[in-house]
């Protein structure tokens, strides 16, 4: 589970933390990741300091498990971190 404050400081970091690109401040991912994910997973992943933490773990979770999936190659090329 992450907690609030873990989701405050990811809301305000400048990067993604999957593919380092630059993200929107209150979003848990860079935008071209969030597009990369299925509409009803994008959403909880916007504006994550006004959600639940559960909402938003959830949603983490969900997202990582997409893109371990569906994404497995861009792990090489991004370096980015899921978990
Ligand atoms: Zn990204």
């Amino acid at each position: 589970m992450i907690s609030a404050q873990q989701i405050a400081r990811l809301a305000k970091r400048r990067s993604c933390p999957r593919c380092s690109l630059e993200k929107t401040e209150g979003a848990a991912l860079c935008r071209r990741c969030r597009f990369k994910l299925p509409a009803h997973m994008r959403l909880p992943l916007q504006e994550i300091a006004t959600r639940d933490e559960g909402v938003v773990t959830g949603a983490l979770r969900a997202a990582a498990n997409y893109f371990e999936i569906h994404y497995k190659s861009i792990r090489f090329f991004g370096g980015g971190r899921v978990r």
